[in-house]
């Protein structure tokens, strides 16, 4: 996908020549109803701007990495977890998520969660959190009320 110069938008969040993809390959990490679009990635930007979307009461992986993730909610709204804080996110607001800290998105229940997020083109495997990070992050309880896992 490097020679695209317009692609239209044909719905919302839906992009002329962009697949909707599964968000990750089934099984390989828990995560409930989100697909996942690649916007840009040119060999000469070194990054990818991807486009997400949680369904409504859905969520992305609870998960962390050495890699950064520039965020923008493009639609809808919902909550995220990143490092220790839980916040709600709505249109047009900017999430940056610092290495190595646990992240993950929730959909509200009746509105999805889209949003554009980039990353490094070269970046590290995700990780999972084992039974002593679950212990760690669930000692805050508005942390352990909101993970899903
Ligand atoms: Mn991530």
């Amino acid at each position: 996908m490097s020679e695209h110069i317009h692609r239209r938008q044909r719905a919302a969040g839906l992009w002329d020549e962009v697949p909707v993809l599964a968000y990750k390959q089934d099984g390989a990490a828990p995560f409930r109803d989100v697909t996942r679009q690649v916007l840009f990635e040119h060999a000469a930007l070194g990054c990818q701007l991807r486009y997400f979307e949680v369904a409504p009461g859905g969520h992305s992986t609870l998960e962390r990495h050495e890699h950064v993730h520039a965020v923008m909610v493009l639609k809808g709204r919902g909550r995220a977890l990143v490092g220790g804080q839980v916040f709600a996110v709505e249109l047009h607001d900017l999430v940056e998520v610092p290495a190595l800290a646990w992240h993950q998105f929730r959909a509200d229940t009746d509105e999805p969660l889209g949003f554009l997020c980039m990353v490094n083109a070269v970046r590290d495997r995700p990780q999972l959190p084992d039974a002593e990070s679950m212990g760690e992050l669930c000692a805050d309880p508005a942390v352990a009320a909101f993970i899903r896992t």
